[in-house]
């Protein structure tokens, strides 16, 4: 700082589109305040000079900010451990998580749904998403392991289909395991054919005569 500035004090300039200052004898700069806006509908600020964001606080009206629509539940579990049902004790709203509570077993997966889908039969439509469909079905069938469903995966996707619940899935994922089945056995007869005409190049099939066929 020199001697001018000591004596006098700076002579601040406001830098434009910027928040912070200059001395125009010594060249010090230094930020100062931002000029904060809220932006509508958000829960956000934003500064009117720099341009800089900000977040701010949610607004709750219950479960809802008033600005945002964030949501913020008070989620207890329903059933306890026999599904993973969950009910907002404010606002009544009921909850499934994508991910489900660990199980030990898959079969422990289906129980849950089962006991889901005879305990709540009426709210089934709001609370089961797509995603709670890949977890009916065993990852094995989706990644073309097994080619069906076991019973008790049939049988709880019925129940949801009849109940008109996520449909569209469901015949999407029937749809894949069968187009699955048939290219296998597609790709079965091309292996079989395949060898019949190597052993046929070799003279083995009909002592030496290929068949006609
Ligand atoms: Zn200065
Ligand atoms: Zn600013
Ligand atoms: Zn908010
Ligand atoms: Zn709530």
């Amino acid at each position: 700082m020199g001697f001018l500035c000591k004596a006098f004090g700076h002579k601040w300039e406001r830098l434009s589109n910027k928040c912070s200052r200059r001395c125009r004898v010594c060249g010090t700069t230094e930020t100062i305040e931002h000029q904060w806006q809220l932006i509508e509908g958000q829960c956000a600020e934003k500064c009117t000079v720099c341009g800089k964001r900000r977040s701010i606080e949610c607004t709750f009206d219950g479960c809802k900010c008033v600005r945002c629509g964030n949501e913020k539940h008070s989620y207890v579990y329903v059933d306890g451990d026999a599904t993973d049902l969950q009910l907002c004790t404010k606002c009544g709203k009921y909850y499934l998580s994508r991910d489900l509570r660990t199980r030990s077993t898959e079969e422990g997966i289906l129980d849950m749904f089962e006991t889901l889908i005879s305990l709540h039969g009426d709210i089934l439509p709001q609370i089961i998403l797509t995603d709670h469909i890949y977890n009916v079905i065993a990852y094995d069938v989706i990644a073309a392991k097994r080619q069906q469903l076991s019973e008790k995966e049939e049988r709880i996707l019925n129940l949801l289909y009849e109940r008109g619940v996520q449909t569209k899935a469901i015949d999407d994922i029937r749809a894949r395991i069968e187009e699955r089945k048939k290219s296998r056995s597609l790709s079965n007869d091309e292996i079989r054919r395949q060898e019949y005409d190597a052993n046929a190049d070799e003279g083995i099939f009909h002592g030496g005569v290929r068949g006609d066929k």
